[in-house]
């Protein structure tokens, strides 16, 4: 499995430094401090109240536009685990919540392959890795992989 840096880098919330724990099923959850029953995790950033969820994935994936709603791939709010986070509109979610519903399945199906063109497209772009994966329907991950030549090196590396 490959390790990303999901760690606040000192990071904390009350005077207490978060401690995040790597559950079985690969789930990331704050064991530090008390979560809201039902709730996600928070930390206050700048005076401001934020779910650590999407303060670690904008740390990564860079900014996300206020609209949108955070939602688990995984099904449990109380999971940091940028990769299983993803954002989107409401009516995105309650339609990505019916269909997982329906196979019974935490993994949601998103097999967009990329075309060589938009490897290319990225490459040149300046835009987020979240406003790029919205743009192309892929992970996030999918477009750093990609801008780290991980994926796709004989294109990124011509
Ligand atoms: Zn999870």
């Amino acid at each position: 499995m490959r390790k990303y840096n999901n760690k606040p880098n000192r990071t904390s919330y009350k005077n207490k430094e978060l401690r995040l724990k790597e559950m079985e099923n690969g789930c990331i959850e704050c064991i530090s401090h008390k979560i809201p029953k039902r709730g996600y995790p928070i930390i206050t950033r700048d005076k401001e109240r934020q779910k650590l969820g999407k303060y670690l994935y904008e740390k990564e994936f860079g900014k996300v536009e206020k609209k949108l709603d955070m939602c688990h791939k995984c099904d449990n709010p109380k999971c940091v685990n940028i990769e299983h986070i993803y954002f989107g509109t409401r009516k995105e979610n309650v339609r990505d919540m019916m269909v997982r519903n329906r196979n019974q399945k935490g993994e949601m199906k998103v097999n967009s392959k990329l075309k060589e063109w938009q490897i290319q497209e990225i490459m040149k772009s300046n835009k987020n890795l979240h406003e790029l994966g919205k743009m192309y329907k892929v992970a996030p991950a999918t477009i750093r992989d990609v801008k780290k030549g991980k994926t796709w090196k004989h294109i990124t590396k011509r």
